[in-house]
């Protein structure tokens, strides 16, 4: 297999638009992008942590569960994923009819790559009796061998629904312990995999950001360490970051400790509000580099060249879509 080239983009010296094209080339690239998605029956999605300019031309922008939810109820017959390799199989998964397309087959993920079908069974052997929760960033593989999927807006609600009490949590450490801070009826062993944009962050850097800003609020993911999450004022998932804005009307600023991507959101909902990237500086280390592999010209060629289609193995979807559809049936965490 040939993987594309990878483009090495600066969104820290190109805040705009995220990537290195020319700002008078986006707009261009935009509308070439919007009739050709038009022309070839394609959906396009973006995950909240893509660069700014692909966010942008996406006609739905969101968490990768909400979007491949999306993608399996819009009429399009080609979904272009945004994201990274995991969140367009989910996709396939969930709309095994459709062509998936994921712009750069290089954009992987080392928390999904953390755990692989067979480690899983190797730990699942440890611990029989065990039901075991998998966190949808993991490979349609991993899924196939859970009992059951969660997002890290219904993990502690998913864990709380299995009638098992011995519970094997896969494959995020950090969102696990949190989750059995919340369950704490339960048995969790967790999985030590982890998300490094999240898990190189410290109490001392929120601390060191907060303070500047002594009255901002302070929202962390649950993929951060526990550190983090003891200094944070709310605790959710990237989705619920966005409207937790609300429910501080008076807050001026908010302090994010997440991947930057999502800023690009957040500032287009509260134009009004500030937001800093916990890390203290505007996305140096809280930088997925996965995430920030696609382009707008890699779109285009997407949609022109049909590339690159995501397959799953019909058994391994099968046992995926088992895994994802027992979790939409919970609900989000209260
Ligand atoms: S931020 Fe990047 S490395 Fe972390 S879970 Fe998401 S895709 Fe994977």
């Amino acid at each position: 297999m040939t993987l594309p080239v990878v483009p090495i983009h600066d969104p820290v010296a190109n805040p705009v638009t995220g990537s290195d094209l020319p700002a008078g080339e986006v707009a261009g690239l935009e509308a070439e992008i919007r009739a050709l998605a038009k022309e070839k029956d394609a959906v396009i999605l973006a995950h909240n942590y893509q660069l700014p300019e692909v966010q942008n031309v996406a006609d739905h922008v969101g968490d990768s569960l909400q979007l491949a939810i999306v993608g399996q109820k819009v009429p399009q017959s080609t979904i272009v994923f945004c994201g990274v390799h995991f969140m367009a199989e989910s996709a396939k998964v969930l709309a095994p009819d459709k062509r998936v397309l994921l712009p750069n087959l290089s954009a992987g993920c080392s928390l999904a790559d953390s755990i692989t079908a067979e480690s899983l069974e190797d730990w699942k052997a440890r611990y029989p009796g065990h039901a075991v929760v998998t966190y949808v960033n993991s490979t349609a593989e991993v899924k196939a061998l859970s009992d059951i999927c969660c997002t890290s807006a219904n993990a502690a609600s998913v864990v709380r629904s299995l009638p098992q009490q011995k519970i094997l949590f896969t494959p995020d450490r950090n969102l696990g312990r949190w989750v059995a801070a919340k369950v704490p009826e339960k048995e969790v062993v967790v999985y030590d995999g982890c998300c490094p944009v999240h898990d190189v962050l410290r109490s001392a850097n929120v601390e060191k950001v907060r303070a500047s800003r002594p009255e901002a609020v302070v929202i962390a993911h649950p993929e951060c360490r526990a550190d983090v999450i003891d200094a944070a004022d709310v605790v959710c998932s990237t989705t619920a970051m966005i409207s937790a804005v609300e429910r501080f009307p008076s807050a001026r600023t908010f302090i994010v400790a997440t991947e930057h991507g999502i800023v690009h959101q957040m500032k287009k909902r509260w134009p009004d509000r500030e937001f800093i990237v916990a890390d203290g500086c505007i996305g140096c280390r809280m930088h997925c580099p996965y995430m920030k592999m696609i382009d707008l010209l890699m779109i285009r060629d997407a949609l022109v060249r049909g590339k690159h289609e995501v397959q799953v193995e019909p058994d391994v979807a099968a046992g995926a879509r088992r895994a994802l559809e027992r979790m939409i049936a919970v609900p989000r965490d209260a």
